[in-house]
């Protein structure tokens, strides 16, 4: 007898329009942002996802699953928003789950507070986001929230070679291709996401402030590669640069609002936006 379905986890396409990467597409153009948007809550697919993106998100559907209430069930009932069994996407990324399984016991982590934890939920928590952040409605989900104790941080040691101490984390996934250049650096100081997810935990669980955050790579080698970065709790100089970023957002949405703005339609990548290719972007 198969298994009953189990529900599709995390999101594939679309996102919040208050979250991280609207506001951030909104920087480079606020139509676009607002055509995003308008077509996540209408739950358009979005036609412009590549093969690794997919990966990456049904790899995000699989850890979620992995660290999440319903880890006790098979992973071969869940299901994939567009996809199916024997899809190279969704081959791909179980490859990369099933390497990851073999390395990391579930418990291997720390004690799981949340997976896929969404802020600031039902929390009160505005004028904290607002003094925090810069910005209000704000949200974001983080991919995982774990505990870890002394002992479990000394383990980490040689399950992942980190120097992790006892506390609070926030956890974001991240599959790629090839590691860069400087990586941990990257992820350590010059990430918006990594300092914005921290801040907004802390505004949201003010008795409960983390640690730091890690991030969780996987890379898409023939042997499977992995890496954690420690990124440490956000300073008062990076605390002000999120608060600047999303501050000066508010203030230009109140004038700009769905401003197109024409020198972003040409990425350079060789890319076009999907908007213009379509004429789906009329006031250009
Ligand atoms: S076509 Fe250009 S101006 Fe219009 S939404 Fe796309 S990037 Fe913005």
């Amino acid at each position: 007898m198969t298994n009953p379905a189990l529900p599709i986890l995390h999101t594939i396409g679309g996102g919040s329009a208050h979250g991280l990467h609207h506001y951030m597409g909104w920087a480079q153009c606020p139509r676009k942002a607002v055509l995003d948007a308008e077509a996540a809550e209408a739950k358009v697919a979005n036609s412009a996802t590549n093969s690794a993106t997919n990966v990456g998100s049904i790899a995000h559907a699989y850890l979620e699953h992995y660290y999440g209430p319903t880890h006790g069930e098979s992973s071969h009932a869940l299901q994939f928003s567009g996809h199916v069994a024997g899809d190279p996407d969704v081959s791909e990324a179980e490859r990369l789950f099933r390497a990851y399984r073999k390395k990391f016991p579930r418990d291997e982590l720390g004690l799981v507070l949340g997976v896929e934890v969404e802020l600031p939920g039902e929390l009160p928590a505005k004028e904290r986001i607002l003094n925090s952040i810069g910005i209000y409605p704000f949200t974001c989900k983080i991919d995982l929230v774990t505990e870890i104790d002394a002992k479990q941080a000394a383990h980490l040691k040689t399950t992942r070679d980190s120097d992790i101490e006892p506390g609070i984390y926030v956890i974001d996934h991240k599959t790629a291709g090839r590691r860069m250049k400087n990586e941990p650096e990257k992820w350590m100081h010059h990430k918006l996401q990594m300092k914005t997810i921290q801040l907004m935990w802390n505004a949201c669980n003010p008795d409960r402030p983390c640690k730091g955050a890690l991030v969780n790579l996987i890379y898409r080698r023939k042997e499977v590669g992995f890496e954690t970065v420690v990124v440490p709790p956000v300073d008062s100089l990076a605390a002000r640069q999120v608060q600047v970023f999303f501050s000066g957002i508010a203030e230009l949405q109140r004038t700009l609002y769905d401003w197109p703005n024409f020198l972003a339609c040409y990425s350079s990548y060789g890319t076009v936006c999907r908007y213009y290719e379509t004429a789906q972007c009329r006031r250009l």
